[in-house]
Order: structure tokens, then sequence, then C-alpha cells
């Protein structure tokens, strides 16, 4: 026939498995950074640091002192879809950030990962991998919890690399992503720190653990990301309906942003980006607000996970709600009436 040899069909390894899964899970060093705090917070750390280095290029190092990942565990740690955190029989069912077991194999697919870690009342071992090989388990020195270090991220995928946007933008991705965690971990401690060209480096976020009850911390930890000016005119909102809570904070219609930079929705704890939530926002304010002027609300919905799918993307940044038209609903109201209430309060106070 024509000379061409007809194509064969392979099984790719499992290094070139893992690198391209890491193409969904790590965009930039900002989904990196993600992955591991996510994973910390799984792991039940009280206070967890974040060091970068060149925008996170170089260098992203996650501490925390979390439940951390027994030596016989490491290698698993590192094996695509090995997992603590669900077992596979109710993909429904899920609490955790994490569940696919993809972002450690995927981070060491595409940057050289180094995991020191110490559950409490064993000793501390550390692994590592570079370009998807995994060196073996070897004994190191830790006093608890976990340290991951993740290296040169794309070094080994350089049309990845060319992607990325300056030192500056990058580090602000991971400024983002870090505050947003926080908000919804108010009684864990965040430090952010800055280590290029070496050293201590700069703390560029610090925000304490808060203590009291969850809306006091909240409202506390919020003054923290958002300002003094949004707490103080932050309205609580605590309503229920059909089983789905919503609790947090909406600001009064005079503390508009010309952007949506002060939205945030919190699905089960996890922070995501949905167009429902942006219009319900509108809906809410509409009364309030010219187009041109976004409300600033930080809103945590709780619904039984059976109820909202969080497994549409590998960065689960995306959420399927089984009924979005009772969420809108009830993040609609309970903002109308939030609005409602300060407003009676305002004019009876001027009528007194
Ligand atoms: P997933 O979070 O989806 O389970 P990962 O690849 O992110 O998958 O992590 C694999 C496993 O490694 C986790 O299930 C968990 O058991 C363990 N692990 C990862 N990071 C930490 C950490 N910081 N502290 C304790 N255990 C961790
Ligand atoms: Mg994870």
């Amino acid at each position: 026939n024509s000379g061409s040899e007809r194509p064969v069909i392979k099984q790719l390894d499992e290094a070139a498995i893992n690198r391209i899964a890491a193409g969904e899970v790590v965009e930039r060093p900002a989904s990196a950074v993600k992955e591991l705090v996510e994973n910390a917070i799984d792991a039940g750390a009280r206070r967890i640091e974040v060091s970068y280095a060149d925008g996170g290029k170089t260098l992203i190092r996650v501490v925390d002192d979390g439940c951390g990942i027994s030596g016989a565990d490491l290698p698993l740690a590192m094996s695509r879809h090995a997992t603590s955190k669900i077992d596979g029989s109710d993909l429904l069912n899920i609490h955790t950030f994490g569940f696919r077991g993809e972002a450690l194999p995927s981070l060491g697919a595409v940057g050289r990962l180094t995991i020191k870690s110490r559950p409490e009342g064993e000793e501390a071992f550390t692994i590592s991998t570079s370009g998807g090989e995994q060196s073996t388990v070897k004994p190191t020195a830790l006093s608890g919890g976990t340290i991951v270090e993740l290296r040169d991220l794309f070094y080994a995928t350089p049309a990845r690399l060319k992607f990325m946007r300056t030192d500056r933008a990058e580090a602000g991705a991971i400024n983002d992503v870090i505050k947003k965690l926080a908000m919804a971990e108010p009684h864990v401690t965040f430090i952010l720190r800055d280590v290029s060209g070496g050293g201590e480096g700069r703390v560029v976020f610090r925000a304490d653990a808060e203590i009291g009850d969850l809306f006091d911390a909240i409202h506390a930890r919020l003054r923290r990301i958002l300002g003094a000016e949004f707490a103080e005119n932050a309205l609580l909102i605590d309503a229920e309906r059909e089983g789905i809570t919503l609790t947090g904070y909406a600001a009064l219609p005079t503390y508009s942003r010309g952007s949506s930079v002060a939205q945030h929705l919190f699905v089960n704890g996890r922070p995501v980006r949905d167009k429902m939530f942006i219009g319900a926002l509108r809906g809410a304010y509409m009364d309030f607000l010219s187009r041109d002027r976004h409300p600033a609300a930080v809103l945590f919905l709780e619904v039984e996970p059976t109820r909202v799918d969080v497994n549409v993307h590998p960065a689960k940044s995306e959420v399927r709600f089984r009924e979005p038209a009772i969420a809108r609903g009830l993040i609609v109201s309970a903002i109308r009436h939030a609005l409602a209430e300060a407003g009676h309060r305002a004019s009876t106070t001027v009528a007194n």
C-alpha cells in the first residue's frame, strides 16, 4: 500500500500519564499552592506556612502541623489515584478537599517534589521525585507535621514554562489562593512568605488563628483579609432552606466595588466559581446598585454532599448543584432580608 505504517497502539508509561494529568491539575504555581494547602487543611493543620521564590517558579514550600504521612505510606502518597480520603465506593459523599489522589503525583511529574513527614509517635521520613522517578524512602529529621517542597515547576515541560506570567503576577495569584482558603478556615494560622533570593524572606501575608465562635472568627478573618471597611459594612447572613444552609457576610450597598473582586462563595468549605452565585448576588442587590457596581459578599453554602457534584473538573473549582434554583433563591432572599432589616434599622434610628 501507500508505504505509511499502520499506527501502533501503546500503553503510556506512568510518568507520561502523570504529566498529562498534571496539565489539568497544575496550570501555574498558584494551582500547586492550592493543592498543597488543601492537603494541609485536610490533614487537620492548625498552622500552615507557605514560602515561594520567583513567583513560585523555582520554589514552593508548604509546612504544616497536620496529621503527617507515615514512612510506609510515602510511596503511595506519590502514586496516582492513591488517597486516604475516600474508599471509592461513595463518590457522592465527599467531605474533604482532596479525593482524586492526583495532586502529588502530578506535581512530581512536572517539578522536583520532596515530602518530609512525621506523624505523631512515629519517626520522620522523606521521599522525592524528579522527572517522574521516585526515590526510596529515607529517614530524615523533622519534629512533626509535613513539609512539601516543589522546585523548578514545569522544568520538564518547556511549553508550559512559556505560559507562565511574570514573577509578580504569579506571586499575586498565590496570594489570592491563600487569602481565599484562609477566609473559610479562620481557626487556622496562615503565613505566606516570599523567599526569593534565599534566607528568611519577607512575610507577604499573615493571618493568625482567630478565636471565638465561627461567626466571630470569620468576621475577624474577613476584616484581616478584606479590610476594616468591609467588616464594618458587613451584614450577618444566616439562613436555611430545604436543608441548604447559607452563612457568612454580605456588605451594605454603600460598600460596593467596581468589579467582582470581593465576591466569594464556598460550597461545603470549598471555594468555587459559579455563575449562579454572581447572578444571585446581582438579583439580591438589584434595587440598590447600578449595573456597573458590584456587591461584596463572602458566603458559605452547606449542602449535603450528595446534593452537589464537586467532581466536575480536576481543579474542583466548579460545582454542579442538583437543585440550583433552591441555592439561588436562598442567596437572594437571605441577602434581601438582611438588607431590608438594615434599612429598617437605619430609618428607625433617623426617626427617633
Ligand atoms: P488527595 O488529596 O486527592 O487524596 P493528593 O495527591 O493530594 O491526593 O495526596 C495523596 C495523599 O497524601 C492524601 O490522600 C493524604 O493521605 C496524603 N497527604 C498529602 N499531603 C498531606 C499532608 N500535608 N499531610 C498529611 N497527609 C498528606
Ligand atoms: Mg490533595
